[in-house]
């Protein structure tokens, strides 16, 4: 009887202390496919952002050797559904739990439309220099062969690794590593979905081992000015999209609703057409900062190419792409109107 009390508390005591050495990661579920549920196999008339968060865990065989892992349900929708509140509630409780000590990682789990502007809001408002790391998945949990459970234990790989502490926030998906900056979906129903157009993963994740080959280039985390504690919502910007003969109806609409920005997603290295220049002389009359970026994939928009920004009075995304120059110039009109001091964000972060 003693021996055997003795025997239960050693194990107990060891079990404790192998638990201990885990790193603690935290799950934020936000809904996506990688929460979604079909009747059928196949991805006919599924619904994202259907099953809670603890069944994502326990979806994923072998999580527990990695972490110990809780979770927490932050919102379930499509993440065509992703706003800005939900940003910032993100954002809000991200800071909360490192403040508070509460994990070593952040994990969360996201749809994939929208993945890419969440991964770069975050990357350039947080204030810890933790590994956060965000995922989806293209098949919904009920599709043969699902990518989220292997996509989460990847995540959760990286998000346990010591090497993905000072990277700022990392999107991985199918085996790449890539910088919440520089990701982009670039294949709407392909598991291997995002790419970095301009310069590729920095990494990748197998078997729970991490390869981290490049570090992030631009300035974020602690570095970024922008810190939106205390923000309850963000200035309003629009993108447009140019095409052959587009009329100037897009940024007409922008001016009419009150928007402080627009960012033209325009045609080759960020050119506008005669309507829409001239649409874009009205706008910046009226105060609003226009920022050309590109609907081409990959490749930059540079100042003073065949567009003439210094008469014009336009700034330039650089190379990010119209969805994620929306982000980086509502969060620097947080800051300032100067265009000077808005395209300088450009080129840093
Ligand atoms: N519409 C889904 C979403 O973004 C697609 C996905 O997650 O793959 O939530």
């Amino acid at each position: 009887m003693r021996i055997t009390f003795i025997l239960c508390f050693c194990l107990l005591v060891g079990f404790n202390s192998y638990a201990q050495q885990l790193p603690r990661i935290k799950i934020l579920a936000t809904g996506g496919t990688i929460a979604g549920k079909g009747a059928s196999a196949d991805r006919s008339a599924y619904t994202s952002g259907e099953v809670p968060v603890q069944d994502l865990i326990a979806a994923v065989p072998g999580i527990e050797k990695l972490a110990t892992i809780t979770g927490e349900q932050i919102s379930n929708v499509g993440s065509q559904d992703m706003s800005v509140d939900i940003w910032m509630k993100l954002n809000k409780r991200i800071n909360e739990i490192f403040k508070n000590n509460e994990a070593d990682g952040v994990v969360i789990t996201h749809g994939t439309d929208t993945q890419e502007e969440t991964a770069y809001f975050l990357s350039l408002t947080l204030r810890y220099d933790k590994p956060v790391i965000i995922t989806g998945s293209m098949r919904p949990s009920t599709g043969i062969s699902a990518d989220g459970p292997k996509n989460i234990f990847d995540a959760v790989s990286v998000a346990a690794s010591k090497q993905a502490a000072h990277s700022g926030v990392l999107l991985v998906f199918n085996e790449n590593i890539l910088t919440g900056r520089d990701a982009v979906k670039t294949s709407t129903t392909h598991l291997n979905a995002f790419t970095a157009p301009n310069n590729g993963p920095i990494g990748q994740v197998y078997d729970g081992k991490v390869f981290l080959y490049e570090k992030e280039t631009r300035k974020s985390n602690k570095e970024t000015p922008f810190d939106i504690t205390g923000l309850t919502s963000l200035p309003r910007v629009d993108v447009v999209e140019l095409y052959a003969d587009a009329p100037a109806t897009g940024i007409e609409a922008s001016i009419a609703a009150g928007a402080k920005g627009i960012v033209t997603g325009g045609l080759g290295n960020g050119n506008l057409n005669k309507a829409n220049v001239t649409a874009v002389e009205d706008a910046i009359k009226k105060g609003i900062i226009v920022a050309r970026a590109s609907r081409v994939p990959t490749g930059r928009v540079t100042l003073l190419d065949e567009t003439d920004d210094a008469k014009l009075g336009t700034i330039v995304a650089d190379d990010l792409n119209p969805q994620k120059a929306r982000v980086l110039l509502m969060l620097g009109l947080t800051k300032t109107s100067d265009s000077k001091q808005l395209q300088q964000y450009f080129f840093e972060y």
